[in-house]
C-alpha cells in the first residue's frame, strides 16, 4: 500500500500540496474544517453577473507559481493596475499619485524607500517598531503617511506593532498586477475538482498525535470524532488557528513558541456596487486613503456590466472597530474621496479577525522576529509538516503565491522523508 498523507486545511496551499502529492503517487486525504473551500480565497457574487474577492485578489507580475497553475488549469488573467500610474494617496482632500508629488514629497519617498531597500540588502531585521525606525531616521511626516498607510494597507498592521525587517519588503512587486477572471476561487475549484472525494468538507481537525512511527489526527464529523492514521500528516492552517489545537509531536520549544506567538493583521473588506463609473481616472487605480479604510479599488475594472464595484480594505487595528457600520464607513469613505458617488446598489463585507478559521488577515512579523522565526517556519517535527502562507519565502509572506510556493517545498521535504 502507498503512503497515507492528511492534510489539515483546503486552502490554497493545502489543495495545491494535494494536488502534487496525488501526481507524486500518494494517497492523500485533505481534511477542511468549512463546507467552502479556499480559506482566505474567497470570491462571492454581487448580482448583475458581477463579481469580488473578500480575500486575496491580485497576481503580480512574478507570482510565477501561480501564473503556472493558471495556464494549466486554462483560467484567465485580465489587467488590473499599472504602477506607478494607478496607485493614489488621498491626502488633505486631494488625490496624488507620484506624477503630482511636489518634488519635497518625491524626495522624501524616495529616501524612505532607499532606507528600506538597505534594510533588505543587508538582511537586516532591527530590534525596533517600524515607528521606532522612523523616528530615528528622522523620516518626514510625509514619508511617514506614507508608511503608515502601507502597513495597514498592504500589512494589515500598525507602524508601532511589524518590525521595520520584515516592512522593508516590498509588497507590489513588477509594474503591473492582474486578477483571475470571474475571481481567485476559480484556482481552488479547478484544484478541487481534480482532487474529488479526498477532500472532506465540514471536517475540523481538534487535535494531532504523534507516536514513535504512526500519527493521527482527530477529526470531528457531525455526530461524533473520528481518529485517522497516517504516515505524514501536512498542516497548511494559519497558527492563528494551529496554536489552539493540541499537538502532541516533537515540536521543539521555540517552534511551539512560535506557533502561539506569530501574530496576524486584521482586515475588514467591503464590496460596494455602484450603478455606474462616477470617478474621472479611467481605470480607479488603488486609491490609499487615511481613516476608518485604507485602500480602494475597482475589482469590476475588466468585468462586463455598467454597473462597478468597489472594494474598500481596512487594515490593523482600525479594522477591529468596524464592527456593524463596515459598509457605512465605506461608503462614507468612497464619498469623502467623490462627493457625487451614487447611492450603492449592493454591499458585502467580510472580517477576517472574526472568521473562526482565519482569525486574522495573514501574518507579520514583530521586531526581531522575522530572523528569530525563520528557520522555524518550515521546520518539519517528526511526521508532522508545516505549509501556509505563513512558511514561505519572506517575500511571498501574504500571498497566494506563498501559499503554493510553501506547499511545493513541504512536498518536496516529504518526499525527501519518504524515499
Ligand atoms: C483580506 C485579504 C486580502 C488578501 N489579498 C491578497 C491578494 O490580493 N493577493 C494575494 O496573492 N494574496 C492575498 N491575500 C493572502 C492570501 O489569501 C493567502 O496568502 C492565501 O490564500 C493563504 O492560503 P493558505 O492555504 O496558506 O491558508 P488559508 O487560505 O487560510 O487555508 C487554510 C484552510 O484551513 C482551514 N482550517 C483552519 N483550521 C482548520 C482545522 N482545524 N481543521 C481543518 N481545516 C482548518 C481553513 O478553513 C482554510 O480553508 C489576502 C488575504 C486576505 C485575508
Amino acid at each position: 500500500m502507498g503512503h497515507q498523507i492528511i492534510i489539515v486545511g483546503a486552502g490554497l496551499a493545502g489543495l495545491s500540496a494535494a494536488y502534487e502529492l496525488v501526481r507524486a503517487g500518494l494517497d492523500v486525504q485533505v481534511f477542511e474544517a468549512q463546507q467552502r473551500l479556499g480559506g482566505r480565497v474567497y470570491t462571492v457574487q454581487l448580482g448583475a453577473g458581477q463579481y469580488g474577492d473578500l480575500g486575496a485578489e491580485f497576481v503580480d507580475e512574478n507570482h510565477t507559481a501561480f501564473k503556472a497553475y493558471v495556464a494549466e488549469f486554462n483560467l484567465k488573467l485580465d489587467p488590473a493596475c499599472q504602477f506607478p500610474d494607478d496607485l493614489y494617496w488621498f491626502f488633505d482632500g486631494r488625490l496624488y499619485n507620484r506624477k503630482s508629488l511636489n518634488n519635497e514629497q518625491g524626495v522624501a519617498l524616495d529616501n524612505l524607500y532607499t532606507d528600506l531597500q538597505n534594510l533588505v540588502d543587508n538582511q537586516q531585521d532591527p530590534l525596533q517598531t517600524l515607528d521606532e525606525w522612523l523616528d530615528e531616521r528622522a523620516i518626514s511626516a510625509f514619508g511617514r503617511r506614507i508608511a503608515k498607510l502601507q502597513a495597514h494597507s498592504l500589512f494589515a498592521t500598525d507602524p508601532e506593532l511589524i518590525g521595520p525587517g520584515f516592512f522593508a519588503y516590498p509588497g507590489v512587486q513588477g509594474s503591473f498586477n492582474m486578477r483571475v477572471r470571474h475571481g481567485s476561487s476559480s484556482l481552488v475549484n479547478a484544484l478541487a475538482q481534480r482532487l474529488g472525494k479526498r477532500v472532506h468538507t465540514n471536517s475540523p481537525v481538534r487535535r494531532i498525535q504523534q507516536t514513535d512511527d504512526t500519527i493521527s489526527v482527530t477529526v470531528e464529523t457531525e455526530n461524533s470524532a473520528v481518529e485517522v492514521m497516517a504516515d505524514i500528516v501536512l498542516v497548511t492552517i494559519p497558527w492563528s488557528v494551529l496554536r489552539h489545537i493540541p499537538i502532541e509531536a516533537p515540536l521543539v520549544d521555540a517552534q511551539r513558541e512560535a506557533i502561539s506567538s506569530l501574530p496576524y493583521g486584521g482586515v475588514v473588506k467591503t464590496l460596494l456596487q455602484y450603478p455606474y463609473h462616477f470617478w474621472s481616472q479611467p481605470n480607479f487605480g488603488i486609491v490609499l486613503v487615511e481613516g476608518n479604510y485604507h485602500a480602494i479599488w475597482e475589482p469590476t475594472f475588466a468585468q462586463i456590466g455598467t454597473n462597478k464595484i468597489l472594494s474598500c480594505f481596512s487594515g490593523g487595528t482600525p479594522s477591529l472597530d468596524l464592527t456593524d457600520q463596515a459598509s457605512d464607513l465605506a461608503v462614507a469613505t468612497v464619498r469623502a474621496i467623490y462627493p457625487d458617488a451614487p447611492e450603492t446598489i449592493s454591499s458585502y463585507s467580510y472580517n477576517w479577525s472574526t472568521d473562526e478559521w482565519a482569525q486574522g488577515a495573514y501574518c507579520y512579523f514583530r521586531p526581531g522576529d522575522l530572523h528569530r522565526f525563520n528557520p522555524l517556519l518550515t521546520m518539519p517535527a517528526g511526521r508532522i509538516f508545516f505549509a501556509g502562507e505563513h512558511t514561505a519565502p519572506v517575500e511571498y509572506r501574504g500571498y497566494m503565491e506563498g501559499a503554493i510556493r510553501s506547499s511545493q517545498r513541504a512536498v518536496q521535504q516529504i518526499l525527501n522523508f519518504l524515499y
